[in-house]
């Protein structure tokens, strides 16, 4: 039976994407900044979840990167990105089906495992106001390791002293969150919230045993399924 629920916060709970579109068009001024900004911190925070950069430095990357890379000291891309960052933080904000999905599952123990810094992703979980519905938040920076490692859903697992049968993770990103929690033997569920998944994401999931849903409103459903086969 599933008695712990375990989340992804960004792009899962959190409209990670959008605060991020939200901040970069309004402090550069330019409409159409998205994609390209989305981009650099897909090439330069997977540096930082590697190992190559510390976090400092991949949000530096970040900035020389879309500014100019020949001009910004250190000193000046940390004042840029501080400037983007405030945007981006102004636009904080949980998806429209988080919450009701959270009060649903209110009879669950509920986590969460991001791979990122501690004090950073605990200041927006804080912002968000969802601390208090969760029993542990595991988070890569405090462990060394990042999904999918095994060892990152082991911890949580280990943290609320369950078997990973007992647990359900849930999150957007196909191999690191849903393959890789059923790697580790709990049960993977893929939140495909743009149904952007392929015949082969479909394929990998199914090898898995990880379930495909397209909104946290079908979630509760999934996990009460769980208890009633058993
Ligand atoms: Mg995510």
């Amino acid at each position: 039976m599933i008695t712990v629920v375990l989340f992804d916060l960004d792009d899962t709970l959190f409209a990670h994407a959008q605060a991020v579109t939200d901040g970069i068009v309004e402090f550069s001024g330019l409409p159409d900044a998205g994609p390209r900004w989305h981009e650099l911190e897909e090439k330069h925070y997977h540096r930082y979840l590697a190992g190559e950069l510390d976090y400092t430095g991949q949000r530096r990357a970040r900035a020389r990167e879309f500014v100019d890379p020949l001009v910004l000291s250190d000193d000046s891309a940390d004042a840029w990105f501080d400037g983007y960052f405030e945007r981006y933080q102004g636009a904080w904000r949980l998806h429209d089906d988080a919450l009701p999905c959270l009060d649903a599952l209110a009879d669950r123990r509920l986590g969460m495992i991001t791979n990122g810094d501690l004090t950073f992703q605990t200041r927006k979980i804080t912002g968000l106001g969802i601390t208090e519905r969760f029993e542990h938040i595991v988070a890569s920076g405090a462990l060394g390791f990042t999904k999918p490692d095994p060892r990152i859903f082991l911890s949580a697992c280990a943290l609320f002293d369950v078997e990973p049968a007992d647990a359900l993770y849930v999150g957007d990103r196909l191999k690191t969150d849903a393959v890789g929690a059923a790697g580790a033997g709990l049960t993977g569920v893929w939140l495909d919230r743009s149904g952007a998944a392929t015949a082969d994401d479909l394929r990998a999931a199914a090898a898995s045993g990880v379930q495909v849903i397209s909104t946290l409103a079908e979630l509760p459903a999934l996990v009460g399924r769980d208890q009633l086969r058993l």
